[in-house]
């Protein structure tokens, strides 16, 4: 099971509703940031997740709405101590960009913890407990863009009633046989994995693509993922400048995720020039399991299913929708007021 916490899901500049892109991916004790954009660390806090923990950071690219928030975090960071290292995996022209970037906020301090800048290359990135990190390439403006798929392993369950029943004592002997080793217990009867492993059930897979110009190439890569989080820049209706700025429609996020049989789609990176139920019409008429992410929303991705997770603790599969953020007039005049 993997969770995810919306941080951020604007395109391009914040709004008053949405904060620049930055998604918390969590597998057992392990966290994952993926993109930072500015603010981030506040949005954090505000999640209720804190910062334990948060030493892994996947950035998709280095355009200055995903990564400006790293600035603040290793400030923060500098400050409170609150881990030994961060490792940021990017590719190299976005690496090279956080380290200019950190070269700055960081000068002349001196650093209480180690940040190791990580190159990504298309394959495994990293791999913890059942879980494997893969990056892959995808085209957006410039060089070094990739998304990420989150895999865990296909695994058969231990059948504790069945180890009773046979009268397996817990410990060492149980943990070999999980690991798909015979074993011969005291009274000298030889139990083999088939007779306490039930049939192999799969893993959950979650993939995540951040800004990207074009997806026809990516249907293998996404191909029955349990959740899809995509880009959704743009409607359909204004194509050519989705091209012009290598960005997606809602319209083609949702021909992905059916081309690629998905079981939920996620739409993220939105911009607030669009109504949220037109942008999620669009997609939904090609692929009806469409939600449209909103900061700080958190969900339970399973093998087949996608769950929202309710700060209290409850959970339900359709967030209501959300109401239209401020128009760019209303947005103007607000400024102009300020
Ligand atoms: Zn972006
Ligand atoms: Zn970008």
């Amino acid at each position: 099971m993997l969770e995810v916490v919306f941080l951020g899901t604007s395109a391009s500049a914040p709004s008053v509703r949405r904060g620049l892109p930055a998604t918390m991916v969590l597998y057992r004790d392990r966290r994952f940031l993926v993109d930072a954009g500015e603010g981030t660390q506040r949005q954090i806090l505000r999640s209720g997740m804190g910062f334990r923990r948060l030493d892994t950071v996947l950035l998709t690219h280095g355009h200055l709405d995903h990564i400006l928030g790293l600035g603040g975090i290793a400030s923060t960071f500098e400050r409170w101590e609150a881990t030994e290292r961060l490792r940021i995996h990017a590719g190299s022209w976005a690496l090279q960009r956080v380290r200019d970037l950190m070269e700055v906020v960081l000068r002349g301090e001196n650093l209480g913890f180690k940040i190791e800048y990580l190159p990504l290359e298309p394959g495994i990135v990293l791999q913890t407990g059942d879980l494997e990190v893969v990056a892959f390439p995808v085209k957006h403006r410039g060089s070094g863009n990739f998304g990420f798929v989150f895999q865990e392993h296909s695994r058969r369950p231990f059948l504790s009633e069945r180890a009773e029943s046979l009268g397996i004592p817990q410990g060492p002997v149980r943990r070999d046989l999980v690991a798909g080793k015979s074993v011969i217990l005291p009274d000298g009867r030889t139990i083999h994995p088939d007779q306490v492993l039930g049939e192999l059930q799969p893993g959950t897979k979650m993939v995540y693509i951040g800004d990207v110009a074009r997806v026809d190439d990516l249907v293998g890569i996404c191909r029955g993922a349990d959740l899809l989080i995509c880009e959704s820049t743009y409607l359909w209706s204004d194509l050519a400048t989705a091209r012009q700025y290598g960005h997606l429609t809602a319209r083609q996020a949702g021909e992905l995720a059916r081309s690629a049989g998905v079981k939920q789609l996620i739409l993220n990176h939105v911009s607030r020039r669009y109504p949220p139920r037109e942008i999620l019409a669009e997609a939904r008429a090609a692929f009806p399991s469409t939600l449209l992410s909103e900061d700080l929303q958190h969900y339970a991705v399973f093998p087949g299913r996608v769950e929202r997770v309710h700060r209290g603790g409850g959970r339900d599969a359709e967030p209501p929708l959300p109401s239209p953020d401020l128009s760019d007039e209303q947005l103007e005049a607000m400024l102009g007021g300020a």
